[in-house]
């Protein structure tokens, strides 16, 4: 495997961070992943290194465990780390957030600390388009307000000031927040993807769910909102699209201070949009039916993904039936 230098992925077990692993192997980079493995499964790991063709190292560890991060970052000089590791479920968050407080923004805490305790100074880090909180208005740029509407978005608004904090301290420091929209799909090989725990929140995880049998209905959440077609619309982005958005980030990183890019299409598909899709091009039945508004959700949201372009050279080639076609081959793998 050519070596650039070594790239740490905390999180790098999980559906994001496995296919950034790849992307960052292609580039020429060594992958390490670090992950306690609390919501994904030890094999992502080996399939991960079938898909770069080398074996990947691994470290098994919690990011909020000071002993064992020493020990990751004094195991080998590491060049940057992309920061994946944190839990995501928002309806959890509104029910533990002392646990997502504890996990997401005092693990980057204990993160941070052995970073500058190693010299490692650069740092892509996994934000979110819930930064924004409630859309005021549509594309959403970088300046759009901020504002939480739950804990596990008020933990990455505290970590992406907690990293304008961190790179202050010194001249030498490099950040790049990206701030991911609806990311869905697997890798082509359909070898890595999104295993959900249980009954999936997300559009995607619940479409494919629905269309194996295993749920009998997708509950579309309104059918009377300002949008083409009365449904909730999002900028559903493909995880390898998203995966390369880190690569390019990577990159340029040398070149920032703290900066935060939206990683998005740029346009918004509808709940039916993506159910007709995901029908067509896999020829499949996905049984729905309209339900009342999910609380807290908006009508639409959808980056401005300009800033992606400029600054990283980056945007999104795939498109919606690439996710639908790509989702439902990793589902429908042979076990
Ligand atoms: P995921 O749950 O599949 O992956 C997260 C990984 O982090 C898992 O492998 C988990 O075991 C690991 N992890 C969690 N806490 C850890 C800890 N304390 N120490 C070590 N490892 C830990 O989720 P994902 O979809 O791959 O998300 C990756 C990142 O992207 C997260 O930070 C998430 O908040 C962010 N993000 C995800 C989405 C999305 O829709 N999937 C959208 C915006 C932002
Ligand atoms: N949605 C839906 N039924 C579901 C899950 C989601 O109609 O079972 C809708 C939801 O209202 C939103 C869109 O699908 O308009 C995307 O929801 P998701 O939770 O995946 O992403 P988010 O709302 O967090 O952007």
């Amino acid at each position: 495997m050519a070596t650039r230098g070594t790239i740490l992925l905390t999180g790098g077990a999980g559906f994001i961070g496995s296919h950034v692993a790849v992307e960052v192997a292609a580039a020429g980079w060594q992958p390490v992943i670090l992950d306690s493995f609390c919501t994904s499964e030890r094999s992502v790991v080996s399939r991960v290194g079938e898909l770069v063709g080398a074996p990947v190292r691994c470290i098994e560890a919690d990011i909020r465990d000071a002993p064992s991060m020493r020990a990751a970052f004094g195991s080998t000089p590491i060049h940057a780390v992309i920061h994946l590791a944190g839990l995501k479920a928002v309806g959890e968050s509104v029910e533990k957030p002392a646990l997502y407080h504890d996990n997401n923004v005092r693990g980057t805490e204990v993160l941070l600390a052995a970073m500058d305790e190693f010299g490692v100074r650069r740092m892509v880090f996994s934000s979110s388009c819930t930064v924004y909180g409630t859309p005021q208005r549509l594309p959403i740029d970088e300046s759009h307000p901020l504002g939480a509407i739950n804990p596990y978005g008020q933990t990455k608004l505290d970590i992406e000031r907690m990293l304008d904090v961190w790179a202050d301290a010194g001249p030498d420091r490099h950040v790049c927040s990206l701030r991911y929209f609806n990311p869905v799909g697997a890798h082509a090989s359909a070898r890595i993807g999104e295993s959900p725990i249980g009954i999936p929140n997300n559009l995607m995880p619940f479409v494919v769910k629905v269309a194996r049998g295993e749920l009998p209905e997708l509950g579309v959440f309104g059918g009377d909102w300002p949008t083409h077609d009365g449904t909730g619309v999002r900028d559903y982005i493909h995880v390898v699209d998203l995966a390369r958005g880190h690569v390019a980030a990577l990159e340029r990183l040398d070149s920032m201070h703290h900066e935060r890019i939206n990683l998005g299409t740029g346009s918004g598909c509808s709940v039916l949009d993506v159910v007709r899709a995901f029908e067509r091009v896999n020829g499949v039945k996905v049984p729905h039916g309209i339900r009342p508004r999910r609380p807290g959700d908006a009508a639409a949201a959808y980056a401005d993904a300009s800033l992606a372009w400029r600054r990283l050279g980056w945007r999104a080639s795939l498109g919606l039936d690439d996710m639908v076609r790509d989702a439902w081959a990793f589902a429908s793998r042979p076990s």
